[in-house]
């Protein structure tokens, strides 16, 4: 029998369900007999999985708006998966987690500046909550570009993972790694899921007392060569979207000795073996849209319907960006401070590490006065609203009057309430304006529309 070895990886994401305006999880129906979708699938998937030890035993990257409410609404689940980790990391060498951008940003979308924010705020995350540096990084969407993953390189991250039509070249290395050349003569490693083998999977799992005959259909004739075979598919097909999904996922990792596989992951796989070959990526692409990242720009055949509001929103959104940081980065030449550096620490404040003032001073800046300290603290505040803007769900589904884009617009208005605060200026007139080019197909309502009724049900002045 042929040896090879098997990863599992699950992308553990929930996009951000809390008001902007409340801080809470509004009542979903649709999620009945639970309150809302976290505590739905908490029950589903995250909570068995746990138990089940499988947060030791695959590689996964959990998203920061779900880690967030996993602490606080589900410790015991949280607790069990940072253990997992980092018992996983005592006995391997290497962490099984995965490092992801803190807002799930398409990141080639996305201006430098904004990328390395997304990059440094996410690993400072993931060392808050793992106690370690990460070793890889889960791009959103597996969205990707050389610029993207040069950035990735210079924060220290060793490896992402794209699918196998994201790639060019030679891959009879199964899935790696691979080295990919960087245009500065540097490289970074990159694992290729097999997206046949992750789709039979994620799409068609087989029930527990099927994983054999599911094994020699399809990873037999794949297992070879002491090669690895990796599966990334989002986490939640475990449990959620099939219920027998836990039990599956516990009988192929226990499986592997009959079908001639040994289950490993990627941090594992990585300390152990660096890349041998080499492939080239395909810009601007993504593991959920075959239209070179149109989805979450003008829009493609992946939504049905009329999908203009997508680039009318993201100019919106893009023009109010530009505001908020003109008014930023001249804040900072009158105090004294280089903007972007400041900006990319000031993810320790909203963990809780530090506090403002001690942010302030680790800058250099414990001489302003107190009334400056809280000009800077609101125009860094407003900078972490802006950066939520472009969380990818935003641009994701088909139409503008559903939450996601309304949350967008929602922590816009956020960052121009702090900008008013800060420096007495309104910003909002344009940012009113542009919204109004957008209008959704289902209701009717434009962008402009929504921004009035978030500010008349937020009572909130920009
Ligand atoms: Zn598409």
């Amino acid at each position: 029998m042929s040896h090879c070895f098997l990863c599992i990886h699950g992308h553990f994401y929930q996009p951000p369900r809390t008001d902007p305006f409340t801080g809470r999880i509004p009542h979903e129906p649709t999620a009945v007999p639970y309150a809302n979708w976290n505590e739905r699938i908490h029950a589903e998937c995250y909570a068995p999985n746990a138990k089940a030890g499988h947060f030791g035993r695959i590689s996964f990257n959990l998203g920061g708006t779900l880690a967030r409410w996993l602490d606080e609404y589900a410790h015991t689940t949280y607790e069990r998966i940072v253990t997992d980790e980092q018992a996983h990391r005592n006995i391997w060498g290497a962490g099984n987690g995965l490092a992801q951008p803190v807002h799930h940003t398409i990141l080639p979308l996305a201006r430098r500046r904004d990328r390395i924010c997304q990059v440094q705020w996410g690993i400072a995350s993931f060392r808050h909550r793992f106690r370690h540096d990460p070793v890889g990084m889960w791009l959103p969407e597996m969205a990707v570009d050389y610029e993207t993953l040069g950035i990735l390189r210079d924060a220290g991250i060793h490896f992402t993972i794209l699918s196998d039509e994201q790639v060019e070249g030679d891959l009879s290395a199964g899935a790696g790694p691979y080295r990919v050349r960087l245009p500065d003569g540097g490289e970074i490693g990159v694992f290729v899921r097999d997206r046949h083998l992750s789709n039979s999977l994620s799409f068609e799992m087989p029930s527990p007392d099927d994983v054999d005959d599911w094994a020699h259909a399809q990873l037999t004739w794949r297992c070879r060569d002491d090669h690895l075979l990796l599966i990334a598919t989002d986490g939640e097909t475990f449990g959620h979207h099939h219920r027998q999904g836990v039990a599956t996922l516990a009988r192929i990792l226990a499986s592997g000795d009959r079908h001639g596989y040994q289950i490993t992951t990627l941090g594992a796989y990585w300390h152990q073996h660096p890349p041998t070959a080499e492939v080239e990526i395909i810009e601007n692409t993504a593991w959920s849209c075959a239209h070179h990242l149109d989805r979450w720009v003008i829009g493609c055949e992946c939504t049905p319907g009329d999908s203009r509001w997508k680039g009318a929103l993201r100019r919106a959104l893009d023009n109010l960006a530009s505001d908020l940081d003109l008014v930023y980065q001249c804040e900072a030449q009158r105090l004294g401070f280089v903007p972007w550096p400041l900006r990319d620490d000031y993810i320790t404040v909203m963990l809780g590490v530090m506090d403002g003032p001690a942010l302030l001073a680790a800058h250099g800046l414990g001489r302003l006065t107190a009334n400056e300290s809280q000009r800077a603290m609101y125009l860094l505040e407003a900078q972490f609203y802006r950066q939520r803007m472009y969380t990818s769900c935003t641009f994701f589904f088909e139409d503008l009057d559903r939450l996601e884009p309304q949350y967008a617009i929602a922590h816009g208005i956020r960052a121009l309430a702090l900008t008013r605060y800060a420096t007495g200026e309104d910003l909002s007139h344009r940012f009113r304006r542009d919204l109004a080019i957008a209008v959704s197909n289902r209701t009717g309502r434009s962008g402009a529309d929504i921004f009035d009724a978030l500010i008349d049900r937020g009572r909130v002045r920009v």
